[in-house]
């Protein structure tokens, strides 16, 4: 028998909570930004980004798997995000300048 993870409490308030699957997964890239701007306005984005930091693939905390290995490298450049993301000032090594 396979025991499939629980989402962690906070999910219960995340904006994509009744968001298909596969809109945050999404195949193609173009469909990223449709993903990302659900995340926009999410109470809980940025306890998201934390505990998704690590995740290969699909959108988590506003990020796509491309932005979230960038900061995890302290180089990622924030100059897509709008507004910046509030993860940014938790990883000191990112540039301040950018996020503006
Ligand atoms: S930040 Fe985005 S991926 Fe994370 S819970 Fe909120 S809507 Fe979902």
């Amino acid at each position: 028998m396979i025991t499939l993870p629980r989402r962690p409490q906070w999910h219960d308030d995340a904006a994509c909570r009744d968001v298909p699957t596969e809109v945050m997964f999404p195949r193609e890239h173009a469909r990223y930004a449709d993903a990302v701007a659900i995340c926009q306005p999410c109470p809980v984005r940025q306890t998201c980004l934390e505990s998704n930091l690590h995740e290969a693939y699909g959108v988590w905390g506003g990020t796509t798997a491309r932005e979230r290995r960038e900061l995890r490298m302290g180089r990622r450049s924030l100059s897509s995000a709008t507004p910046p993301h509030p993860a940014a000032s938790r990883f000191p090594h990112t540039p301040a300048a950018v996020a503006s």
